[in-house]
């Protein structure tokens, strides 16, 4: 029987999932995929609360098994009081990079009622993928509403979901 043959160029690849939420609150701005939008309420949170930064973060993380924001960023740590999420993208990019991932493409959908974000989807798209050093075409978003019903539909909160496939050369096996 001839041994196995290893394909060393065929990449390892991983998803990672994502998700997180931030409730509206007046006074706020309303920060999206490190861009700012126009709108009465923004979302709370300790940090600039990007939402969907956030789900993007952890499902990098996640598909990186390294553990999530709230470990690698604790609400308790008073450095990351309203400190942009593009930090928590860079520095879980880095985390990555040091294992040899490499991010091949994001999806990801917010959940939002007001205002409607068709008419920015192309900016957050290139915000994110400059964050990551990817081509904006390796992003996808979507924007949905909540119909008016739920935390959401009642414009209390805003969701996101990511997804995240990570790819790096596999180790060739010593034989
Ligand atoms: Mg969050």
């Amino acid at each position: 029987m001839n041994p196995p043959i290893i394909d060393v160029e065929r990449p390892e690849m991983r998803a990672g999932i994502g998700y997180d939420s931030h409730r509206l609150a007046t006074g706020r701005k309303l920060m999206l995929g490190g861009v700012e939008i126009p709108s009465e309420k923004g979302l709370a949170g300790h940090s600039d609360a990007d939402v969907l930064l956030h789900a993007i973060t952890d499902a990098m993380l996640g598909a990186a098994a390294k553990g999530d924001i709230g470990i690698l960023f604790p609400a308790s740590d008073p450095q990351w009081r309203d400190a942009a999420s593009s930090i928590f993208v860079r520095h879980a990019s880095e985390l990555l990079e040091s294992y040899g991932w490499m991010i091949v493409n994001v999806d990801a959908v917010v959940l939002l009622e007001e205002p409607k974000l068709q008419p920015y989807r192309d900016r957050i798209r290139k915000s994110v993928a400059s964050l990551l050093g990817i081509d904006p075409d390796a992003v996808g978003l979507k924007a949905k509403t909540g119909e008016g019903v739920g935390p959401v539909g009642t414009g209390q909160l805003a969701e996101a979901h990511a997804v995240v496939l990570v790819s790096r050369s596999r180790v060739p096996k010593v034989m």
